[in-house]
């Protein structure tokens, strides 16, 4: 179990598409296991594997709340969605940028467990959101290309004066 780097926006791994996992081993087990290491090490409420540089179709998350266990999905599929509900959201391999999302209200994800037993999570509020947002990192998309061109830019360019920023600090 070990804490690995985040990968951050601009990656290329981040814009894949996640292949699916054959068999839910040892070695899935230790990813499941480094992706949650990773998750609490950084604070967030989700983790998907291609954001430590991993493109299989894994996610952790743990949304903070007494009555949502927290978990792993292998492979996970959306099979439902219902309603629309927009939220402020941000994403561990885009720090410091947040936006209001569209999601999916209540959604139903079927997948794998840690174990590889088949699971159905049915769920909605910040579990939901945080669900729909790891699917997407499996499919190579982020939370800015869910928001409107205009504010798409807005965000770019904040990221790209936070980028400056840094190499800026490390030329020094
Ligand atoms: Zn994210």
């Amino acid at each position: 179990m070990s804490v690995r780097r985040i990968r951050l926006l601009g990656d290329p791994v981040l814009r894949e598409v996640a292949r699916p996992v054959e068999d839910v081993d040892e070695e899935v087990q230790a990813l499941i296991d480094d992706l949650l290491d990773t998750m609490y090490d950084a604070d967030g409420i989700g983790l998907a594997a291609p954001q430590i540089g991993v493109p299989l179709s894994v996610f952790v998350y743990d949304v903070r709340e007494p009555e949502v266990a927290p978990g792993a999905l292998v492979n996970p599929r959306l099979v439902e969605t219902n309603g629309q509900v927009k939220e402020e959201e941000g994403c561990l391999s885009i720090p410091d940028l947040r936006e209001i999302v569209p999601r999916a209200e209540r959604v139903v994800v079927e997948g794998l467990d840690r174990d590889g037993h088949e699971v159905r999570l049915e769920a909605e509020g910040l579990l939901g959101r945080c669900l729909q947002h790891e699917l997407d990192h499996l499919a190579g998309v982020l939370f800015i290309d869910r928001v409107s061109p205009l504010k798409r830019k807005m965000l770019l360019n904040k990221w790209s004066k936070r980028e400056s920023d840094t190499s800026a600090a490390r030329a020094m």
